[in-house]
């Protein structure tokens, strides 16, 4: 019999058991079940452990602690409309970059003042100070998307030898982000600059130049056939990956894009509308906060093994002394902790997706 897995393609699983005398009746023992696994291209690992659902790991977000983040922090917000001009610095002025910044509708882009990469820059996503989860639309994410694709245009046209770039967002200080009112963080330079993204593209390669096929699009067809995993298409194949690198992860991964210099604007439009559905999805199951990532290959030319991707994350909620999500497993063992699997978590979003209301592309 054909199996369905395309070669080198693996799923690896393991099955393990946790056991214990209860507490409450030496007679009778506790066994936990776990799972394993590994990511099928990167090998990061991820545990999962149903019983953690019954161990309160993301407090409800406190409502009146938010308010008050929002309102505090408004007063001296670097990005609000009254002090983005005179508080942000510029680029050299140039036709792709008028002023030295990007400004598209109410995206504003500008260079980070504490840069972390050669190529390091903020958009301003929207004049409002905070946007919620549940107010996100198609249209701050496509405006914001498209100021970054300019950025990079322009970085390319004068320094082509840059070519690792990502388009990333931390939403919330829960989440890793110091200022409440919603950016993005557009790094960029040479492939040693960024560890994660240079493996990324090294097993990329090995994978096509063993299979001579590329591994993002037989991954789509694969979790396409399988569909436990599989969410939707909008141009962008939407779905929940076998090993996460984080709660509730959800990966867009675009069939036709290779670089970011090939994105249209249908095809911004579309990542838009899927990281918008996204969202609202984390904001129906009571998680206010998320890290995200737009992963491409290298800018130009562009390669046939690798295709650009989002990967967007839920995060800790905002709670009054909430715990980390982040402890030694992840931070020192490479490992994310799962209390639901992601085919479940695949379930409720396919769900939650039947009933919204989706803008047209
Ligand atoms: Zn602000």
């Amino acid at each position: 019999m054909m199996s369905h897995e395309p070669p080198k393609l693996r799923f690896n699983s393991f099955k393990r058991q946790s056991s214990m005398i209860d507490p409450t009746d030496p007679e009778k023992k506790i066994v936990r079940e776990l799972e394993i696994r590994r990511d099928p291209l990167l090998e990061h690992g991820v545990t999962i452990a149903p019983h953690l659902t019954d161990k309160v790991l993301f407090g409800e977000t406190d409502q009146d602690l938010l308010h008050e983040l929002v309102e505090s922090s408004k007063q001296n917000c670097f990005m609000c409309p009254e002090n983005v001009e005179q508080s942000t610095p510029c680029y050299p002025d140039s036709p792709m970059l008028p002023g030295g910044r990007i400004k598209f509708e109410e995206a504003f882009l500008f260079p980070n003042l504490f840069p972390l990469s050669k190529y390091h820059a903020v958009v301003r996503m929207t004049k409002d100070h905070y946007v919620s989860l549940r107010n996100q639309t198609t249209e701050i994410w496509s405006n914001s998307i498209l100021a970054s694709l300019q950025f990079i245009k322009w970085v390319n046209s004068i320094d082509p030898k840059s070519q690792l770039f990502t388009i990333n967002s931390n939403f919330l200080p829960p989440a890793g982000a110091s200022a409440v009112h919603p950016h993005l963080q557009i790094l960029g330079g040479h492939k040693e600059d960024c560890a994660l993204v240079d493996r990324l593209w090294k097993r990329s390669t090995q994978y096509y130049e063993t299979n001579n096929q590329c591994y993002w699009l037989d991954l789509v067809s694969e979790e396409k056939q399988r569909k436990d995993r599989y969410l939707w298409d909008n141009n962008v194949d939407w779905l929940v990956p076998f090993a996460p690198l984080g709660i509730n992860e959800v990966i867009g991964i675009f069939p036709m894009v290779r670089s970011f210099l090939e994105l249209t604007e249908t095809d911004v439009q579309s990542v838009a509308e899927g990281i918008k559905r996204v969202l609202h999805f984390y904001d129906q199951e009571g998680f206010s906060t998320y890290n995200l990532t737009i992963y491409s290959g290298p800018l130009s030319p562009p390669v046939k093994w690798f295709r650009c991707f989002v990967r967007i994350v839920s995060r800790q909620n905002v709670v009054k002394n909430y715990r980390n999500d982040i402890f030694f497993l992840q931070k020192l063992l490479g490992t994310e902790v799962l209390p639901i699997s992601p085919e479940a978590v695949a379930l409720k979003l396919r769900e939650h997706n039947k009933h919204q209301k989706h803008d047209s592309i």
